[in-house]
């Protein structure tokens, strides 16, 4: 899956997780939103956060929980295997 809108940074990638909607074991696709606006239609205002997960199986986008999201911004880069299934919000399908 490639994202090439402005405002929408490709992050990286979590570690092999369940995903809680397909239940398939997947390497999420991480995105950070740089506008601070919010990306596929889905304000952060509404959710107060800025990094997303999405299952490149049934692309479910999820929110990745704020603290932890922060930890993973400032610690150096490669270091998202604290992002999983456990720390993550559905927020909507991108279909
Ligand atoms: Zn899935």
């Amino acid at each position: 899956m490639k994202f090439s809108a402005d405002n929408i940074k490709e992050f990286g990638n979590t570690e092999d997780i369940v995903c809680p909607r397909c239940g398939k074991h997947v390497y999420m696709n991480l995105l950070k939103a740089s506008n601070g606006l919010g990306v596929f239609n889905v304000s952060l205002i509404n959710y107060n956060v800025d990094l997303f997960a999405i299952c490149p199986e049934c692309k479910s986008m999820f929110a990745v929980n704020k603290d932890i999201a922060a930890r993973a911004g400032k610690e150096k880069s490669n270091n998202y295997s604290m992002v999983n299934e456990k720390n993550i919000t559905f927020l909507k399908e991108l279909k």
